[in-house]
């Protein structure tokens, strides 16, 4: 048979639809409209724009998370794709919300951004690129900030900042190791003052946060005023207040505030809007772009990064709590080979093939790391929200894997269905979109693992036990020093944020299944005062990341005849 095209092929092959006529078919006022070209809009946010007229429809709100992922992706965004086009197909109405890829990556490690093969999110040459320039205006605004407290230090430091003290860097939206650490201010007296900083990725902004967690522009405005950069000599925190930056970086993001209306490869609406790091942010797509959606489509459809002890529990306890929206259903992708490197048999190395024998027929080994999949359905459930288990089904696949899925998938009470999205889109994601369907007309709840009102370290603690079953948790001295210094400074109220790897439920990368007998290590505690969070480093979490030896980068162009080629 024909081999099978790439990504890029079969985007570059699709029909696009002028973006007006997508958004004048989901009911998007075309006055709300603002075209950036033919094939990408920005939907502009007004008064209708609220948690109360998402909820008054009665719209279904999807959100999509997976098992403990391989290094290489199990599918959440091919999945949430295909399943819009699966409720599209079985004659629903669907809308989804997904974050907008960092450029960082796309240049690269190779791994599709926009969905896969026939579940694709379109033009994906702009959706992997520029876009409208949310990501632009996020790196201005963050550096903009960053210009402003060098500047306060070298106009003679009223605020009596503390230069060791301060937390907020600078970013950039490309993977650039040799920016992780910098001096800064070299040079004459007037060039500023000597101090060492460095470089994060634009998707590990704290601006990146605010913006998918802010519910209205004016709530944006709020949450940068309240960034905190760092501490003053007696300990106090400097706000973007203290700075009088607030007002700047509101007007540097006056547009980015807007979600962006794309359209998948069979036409469904999407939404992509803010793309928050998985590892030390939320991870999740923007509030706002989920109450556009609720207000025009009968089924949302969201992904939330990594496995569902990472993006599913900060989608509920964070970006849930903030947003006042429940999800109807959760959908849990799981692939043949993420259970078979939960057997433990298999060493899969990032950027290297499969090892071959994991591709051989072996429903046995699918059932030796089922273990993972039955404690996501349990983290899923634990939330009160009903988990339908998504089976993505890849080209090595045999059926008789498929057919152990789904019997671990009943034997824990979850609904199951098999989808081959990326391989016939739509068509193929019919059963999946009934099972979704159904799961959304049974009641479901929304139970957060914790109190605002608990403590920080009984919230770090509940999640590390409730959610990810650990014994409990290792506090450091010094980050019980943060915990308490945050309580004192009356952040204690926030929700929690756990930094951990995304390739274990443990915070060891390398304990497959579901590991039990191990406590969570606390390293460090950061505060994200207008994120609204605190964090804690469980782990070496690196917020700028490097190049391979032979990046994407090399790749990536235009042939003879003027076609891109080598994104994906
Ligand atoms: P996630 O969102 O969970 O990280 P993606 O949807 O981005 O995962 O998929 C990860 C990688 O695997 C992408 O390169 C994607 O194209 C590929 N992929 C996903 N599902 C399939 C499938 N069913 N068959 C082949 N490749 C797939
Ligand atoms: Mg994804």
């Amino acid at each position: 048979s024909a081999p099978f095209p790439s990504d890029l092929e079969i985007a570059q092959a699709a029909t696009l639809h002028p973006i007006v006529e997508v958004a004048e078919k989901s009911g998007i006022d075309e006055d709300r409209l603002e075209p950036y070209g033919k094939y990408v809009a920005k939907v502009v946010l007004d008064e209708t724009t609220t948690a109360e007229n998402a909820r008054k429809r009665g719209a279904k709100y999807v959100v999509v998370t997976a098992v403990t992922p391989t290094p290489l992706g199990e599918g959440k965004t091919a999945t949430s794709v295909s399943l819009a086009q699966g409720m599209a197909a079985t004659g629903r109405n669907a809308m989804l919300t997904l974050r907008q890829p960092s450029m960082g990556p796309t240049f690269g490690i190779k791994g599709g951004a926009a969905g896969g093969g026939y579940s694709q999110i379109i033009p994906m040459e702009k959706l992997n690129l520029h876009l409208t320039g949310d990501f632009h205006a996020v790196t201005a605004a963050h550096n903009l900030l960053a210009a402003m407290i060098d500047n306060h230090l070298h106009q003679g430091n009223e605020l009596n900042i503390d230069p060791r003290a301060i937390t907020w860097r600078r970013v950039l939206d490309v993977n650039d190791r040799s920016l992780r650490n910098i001096v800064i201010g070299l040079g004459e007296r007037m060039d500023g003052v000597v101090r060492e900083s460095g470089f994060d990725i634009t998707s590990a902004s704290e601006i990146m946060v605010i913006l998918s967690l802010s519910t209205s522009f004016e709530n944006l405005r709020e949450r940068l005023a309240k960034i905190v950069i760092g501490f003053n000599y007696d300990g106090q925190p400097v706000t973007a207040a203290d700075l009088k930056a607030d007002g700047a970086l509101s007007v540097i993001l006056q547009d980015a505030i807007n979600p962006n209306l794309l359209q998948t490869l069979e036409t469904t609406p999407a939404l992509i809007h803010a793309g928050p790091f998985g590892n030390i942010a939320t991870g999740n797509s923007s509030v706002v772009a989920d109450y556009v959606g609720l207000e025009h489509s009968g089924y949302v459809i969201t992904e939330a990064g990594f496995g569902a002890d990472m993006g599913a529990e900060r989608f509920f306890n964070v970006k849930c709590r903030v947003s006042g929206l429940k999800p109807d259903a959760a959908v849990l992708v799981v692939t043949v080979r993420s259970l078979k490197s939960h057997s433990g048999l298999y060493k899969i190395v990032p950027g290297k093939p499969l090892p071959e024998d994991m591709l051989k027929e072996s429903p046995e080994d699918v059932r030796a790391g089922a273990s993972n999949l039955q404690k996501h359905i349990d983290i899923v459930r634990s939330f009160g929200v009903q988990p339908v288990v998504a089976i993505n089904a890849f080209p090595t696949d045999f059926n008789s894997e498929h057919e152990e899925i789904r019997r671990i998938a009943e034997e824990a009470g979850a609904r199951v269905a098999v989808h081959r999205g990326v391989a016939q889109g739509g068509k193929g994601t019919m059963e999946l979109a009934d099972a979704v369907a159904e799961a959304c007309d049974d009641v479901s709840e929304l139970n957060f693992t914790y109190e605002l009102t608990d403590s920080l370290e009984t919230k770090l603690e509940k999640v590390a036990t409730d959610v990810y079953g650990a014994d409990g948790i290792e506090v450091t001295p010094a980050a019980r020093k943060q915990l308490k210094l945050y309580e004192e400074l009356g952040y204690g109220e926030l929700p929690v944020v756990i930094a951990k790897t995304h390739l274990s439920i443990s915070s060891d990368a390398s304990l497959k299944g579901a590991p039990t007998g191990w406590t969570l290590p606390v390293r460090e505690v950061r505060l994200a005062a207008g994120a609204g969070y605190v964090y804690a480093i469980c782990g070496t979490m690196r917020t700028m990341p490097g190049l391979s030896k032979s990046p994407a980068a090399e790749r990536i162009g235009f042939d003879e005849d003027g076609r891109m080629v080598g994104l994906f």
